[in-house]
């Protein structure tokens, strides 16, 4: 089987809607060793949907669209495929009960015209439920080229769109007595790796295993994938990856810091606070974007001002005066005075210039210095970051949270190094 994705919408052209429905289902079909080949964006028009068919049956015999089933102008999504693969539509008995029961639910009166189009079905199609939403899902068995295909049509809003996914899809997909080619990755964050290296040194280690290698660059360190069609060999070479990748990789599956910088804190029952002025608080977001961080993230502050730093975390004014705000000095309060006034053990501390333009000590742009503790130890650091304000302040939020990391594993990495890894 291989399967193209075709996602409709105009909006998800203009960027005014984020294409989300496409990275869930790429995340969804590779939990069950399914990947996608293609995938198209189209416009609301007829012309672009078949212009999306025609490519898409190119390369796969399944297809999952998504979105333009609803009753309104734009929705085009059931009368061009019944078009592009010559089906006759019909209203179907049971979606006219559903629709018309959804309406009244609602509304007063009778069902209007427009929204009646969503009761119908093209000849033979399978309905797929959407308890939360009129529209209704679909899956067509047609040929053609000669060949049998398979297309699911399913509505766009996500929260329609995700839940269908996972009760009919993904079983149905899983099912198929034709899903043979099938394909696993894992995946790890080389935490504080540079891509380029890292590469050269997996192709050459994994060189014998039958998988394919990718990277993704974060500011964090590289993500790296390993793919293939054994998930044993796959996770044998993923784990050989992680060996090579430098002293600090993410255990496999892990593919980025925050969560596992909370799992150690609640290993060892450690709390975190943050004190973060270039950053504005990105550090604090990512933390708590974790579910049950709270366990071990106590909260922070962001102290943008000289004056914050110092009523908030008790920054001594000399510090000011004498080496400036962006300085190791500043940092190494900051750091302490959070952990000291906040009450935790592990604290991150964020000082420096994201630019565009300097402060007035004309220190250069992307100068910071990041201050992190972690029980009795406790490292300050400099750092030039090159780019424009959102990725000096993206980069300092991602070496923060490294070092921390790394502050937190050093006695391992260090064990691992005297084992001569
Ligand atoms: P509706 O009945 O709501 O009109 P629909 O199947 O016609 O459902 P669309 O009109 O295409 O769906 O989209 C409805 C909403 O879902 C819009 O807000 C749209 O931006 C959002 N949406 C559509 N496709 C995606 C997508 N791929 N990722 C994220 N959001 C999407
Ligand atoms: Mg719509």
């Amino acid at each position: 089987m291989s399967i193209a994705v075709i996602s409709t919408g105009t909006e998800l052209l203009k960027g005014t809607t984020l294409n989300t429905n496409l990275a869930f289902l790429g995340r969804e079909l590779n939990s069950i060793g399914l990947a996608i080949r293609l995938a198209l964006t189209a416009g609301d028009h007829e012309r672009d949907l078949y212009a999306a068919y025609s490519e898409a049956l190119d390369c796969a015999d399944t297809l999952i669209v998504s979105g333009g089933l609803g009753p309104t102008r734009d929705d085009i999504t059931l009368d061009a495929t019944a078009r592009f693969f010559g089906l006759e539509l019909a209203p179907h008995p049971e979606l006219v009960e559903k629709v018309t029961n959804f309406w009244g639910l609602r509304h007063r009166g009778r069902v209007p015209k427009p929204v009646l189009r969503q009761a119908r079905a093209p000849e033979g199609a399978t309905l797929l439920p959407n308890p939360n939403g009129s529209a209704t899902g679909y899956r067509i068995d047609t040929i053609y080229g000669g060949r049998a295909r398979r297309i699911y049509l399913l509505p766009g809003p996500p929260r329609e769109f995700e839940p269908m996914v996972r009760a009919a899809l993904l079983e149905d997909l899983a099912a198929g007595p034709e899903c043979r080619e099938h394909e696993f990755t894992v995946g790890f964050l080389a935490a504080g790796e540079p891509e380029f290296q890292l590469q050269v040194r997996l192709e050459s280690a994994l060189s014998s295993f039958p998988v394919e290698l990718a990277y993704c660059a974060t500011p964090a360190g590289t993500r790296v994938f390993v793919s293939g069609s054994d998930p044993d060999r796959v996770h044998e070479a993923a784990e050989l990856a992680r060996a090579f990748a430098g002293p600090t990789p993410l255990p496999c599956g892990e593919l980025a810091l925050p969560g596992s910088i909370l799992a150690e804190l609640e290993r060892r029952k450690w709390h975190l606070v943050t004190a973060e002025s270039c950053t504005g608080g990105m550090i604090s977001a990512e933390l708590t974007a974790i579910p049950g961080s709270s366990k071990s993230y106590r909260g922070g502050a962001v102290v943008y001002s000289n004056e914050l730093k110092h009523q908030l975390l008790g920054v001594p004014q000399e510090i000011f005066s004498s080496f400036g705000a962006v300085s190791a000095e500043c940092a190494t309060a900051m750091v302490d005075g959070a952990a000291e006034k906040f009450g935790a053990e592990c604290a991150v501390a964020v000082t420096g210039i994201a630019g565009p333009a300097s402060d007035d000590t004309k220190k250069p742009v992307g100068l910071v210095y990041i201050g992190v503790r972690a029980g009795e130890k406790r490292i300050v650091q400099e750092f030039h970051f090159t780019g424009d304000r959102h990725s000096v302040r993206e980069r300092s939020c991602g070496s923060a949270l490294l070092l921390l990391y790394r502050l937190l594993h050093e006695d391992e990495v260090d064990s691992a190094a005297a084992a001569g890894r």
